[in-house]
């Protein structure tokens, strides 16, 4: 089979977490400052279906696609890095492939033959390669494969793209093995035994990479030009592939680090496109470590203080506005179920991400309470928009005021749960989800920040606004500011009587790019500085 479009297998050894994704996404981000169109993947050997029901102090966010995928948080690295949109279908999980496949066989699809990992499971991994890259129109597309090599759970994605080499041409398929070399502190040397038994483990699939990352400890890497030679000689790999990646400061730093540590020689050996264009890296790294004396605190009244990962996009987003705005973000992270007015009056400025359940939901109701008396820039983020709801009708006098989805009384249900969202929660795929359209109504704080009446935002909830209470949503202080093209839901509410209280039934955060922070994160950074 021929194909125009090149493909990056990058896998992981020697241990998880060593910056795969990261560096799968920054090799995607060079090749694109090439003006190469790009799309990623990411195979994940789980078997949850998606993301939607994980716990998120467990698998940290959920993000969410334009088309309204619940997935992994790498999309949100992928889409940051590329500043291309992802869709469902740039995660395959082991749950989502054999559901199909499974789905498939009972339908009839495979005439009465025998369904097996190979070559069924793995021809449908390949599947996904070929689709992503034929909808993307990729020049090259990079299929990230989670988990380490070794994994019985991900062996069906190593076959399979061991497989496609041959299937594509070996020419067009480039390997990217990301291992970690530990420091050996008493012989003060870096060992490279771990590294070698993974890439020996990815030739028993058959592969031989044409790069071989190796994550390094920041300090010694200077050390280390014997770590090279070692891998290739054992590894039979080419000296000149092997990058060596110390840690970096940020992870906006891979990227530059990773052209220094000479990842464009095998790459330029693959695809040959021209030098790439970094600048906007270099000015965005620039402004990361340009130190500004002038800081700003903003609270994240939050519920999962303990995995800060919960809330990626969203403190990622905080960052890129401090960056632009120039000025240094000092995170507060204020637990939900123990916020005090102290907590709120110490910041200068108030997050209220988005969230489920009814744990800390008091605290967040508070936290729009005191950022509406006191003119405190507040940003509400999906139930950030539904708590500072509550807390305004609850300001008016709607004593109970409360979502449906803690139990509000029929009379006082400013959230509630519209006739055709309802469904089981357990089952998962019950909500808004991906992106709508919203109105934002003229002369408001959100039009005034997004600069446009008509936007598209990305959506994840179940509740809504109940417009049965504008009167007193309205008496409590805010104004609602920005609706669905029918009128029917409220997308946006802002303080009436506030310099910058602003919340969004959607998650914005989503959209944020480090070097092009959302609008509504750079005016709640700007708010506060002026704080
Ligand atoms: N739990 C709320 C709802 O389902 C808010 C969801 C969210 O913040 N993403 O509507």
């Amino acid at each position: 089979m021929k194909t125009n479009t090149k493909y990056i297998f990058v896998t992981g050894g020697v241990i998880s977490g060593v910056g795969k994704g990261i560096m799968a996404a920054s090799i995607g981000s060079i090749l694109k400052a090439k003006g190469l169109k790009v799309s990623m993947q990411k195979c994940d050997p789980y078997f949850n279906v998606d993301a939607g029901l994980l716990n998120p102090r467990e698998h940290g966010e959920c993000f969410v696609t334009q088309d309204g995928a619940e997935t992994d948080l790498d999309l949100g690295h992928y889409e940051r890095f590329l500043d291309e949109e992802m869709t469902g279908d740039s995660i395959w999980t082991s749950g989502k492939l054999y559901k199909k496949l499974i789905d498939a066989e009972r339908n009839g699809e495979f005439g009465g033959h025998t369904v097996q990992l190979v070559p069924h499971v793995t021809n449908l991994v390949q599947q996904t390669f070929l689709d992503n890259a034929k909808h993307f129109k990729s020049d090259v597309h990079i299929v990230e494969i989670g988990g380490t090599i070794g994994d019985l759970e991900g062996s069906h994605f190593v076959e399979a793209i061991r497989e496609f080499g041959s299937r594509v041409g070996r020419e067009n398929c480039l390997y990217v093995h990301v291992c970690y070399v530990p420091w050996l502190s008493t012989s003060q040397e870096f060992k490279t035994k771990p590294a070698q038994n993974s890439l020996r483990d990815l030739r028993e699939f058959g592969i031989i990479p044409d790069m071989v990352v190796a994550r390094m400890d920041v300090d010694r890497v200077i050390k280390a030009p014997q770590v090279a030679t070692k891998l290739a000689t054992f590894c039979a790999v080419r000296e000149d592939a092997v990058v060596l990646m110390p840690d970096a400061k940020s992870v906006y730093e891979v990227p530059l680090n990773a052209v220094k540590g000479g990842v464009l020689a095998p790459l330029e050996r693959f695809i040959d496109h021209g030098d790439p264009d970094m600048s906007h890296w270099e000015k965005l790294v620039k402004n990361i470590e340009s130190d500004p004396k002038e800081e700003v605190k903003i609270g994240l009244v939050a519920k999962y203080i303990d995995n800060t990962d919960t809330y990626l996009s969203v403190t990622e987003a905080l960052k890129a506005a401090a960056w632009k705005v120039g000025v240094k973000l000092n995170t507060v992270w204020i637990d939900a179920e123990k916020a005090t007015e102290e907590d709120f009056a110490d910041v200068d400025g108030i997050v209220v991400p988005g969230g489920f359940g009814i744990r800390g939901i008091e605290g967040k109701i508070a936290a729009g309470k005191y950022c509406l008396e006191h003119d405190k820039p507040y940003l509400g983020l999906c139930l950030g928009l539904q708590t500072a709801v509550i807390a305004a009708a609850r300001r008016a006098g709607v004593k109970n005021a409360n979502s449906e989805e803690f139990d509000a009384p029929k009379d006082a249900n400013v959230v509630y749960i519209m006739e055709g969202q309802k469904g089981k929660e357990s089952t998962g795929g019950t909500m808004r989800l991906g992106n709508y359209p919203a109105k934002l109504v003229k002369g408001s704080l959100a039009e005034k920040l997004y600069g446009a009446t008509d936007i598209v935002e990305r959506h994840r909830h179940r509740y809504e606004v109940n417009q049965k209470f504008t009167k007193e949503i309205e008496k409590g202080g805010l104004k609602l500011s920005g609706f669905s093209p029918d009128g029917k839901l409220v997308e946006f509410v802002e303080g009436a009587n506030t310099k910058f209280f602003i919340a969004t039934q959607a998650h914005p955060e989503f959209r944020s790019r480090p070097y092009r922070p959302h609008p509504l994160f750079e005016g709640l950074i700007r708010a506060a500085r002026k704080k």
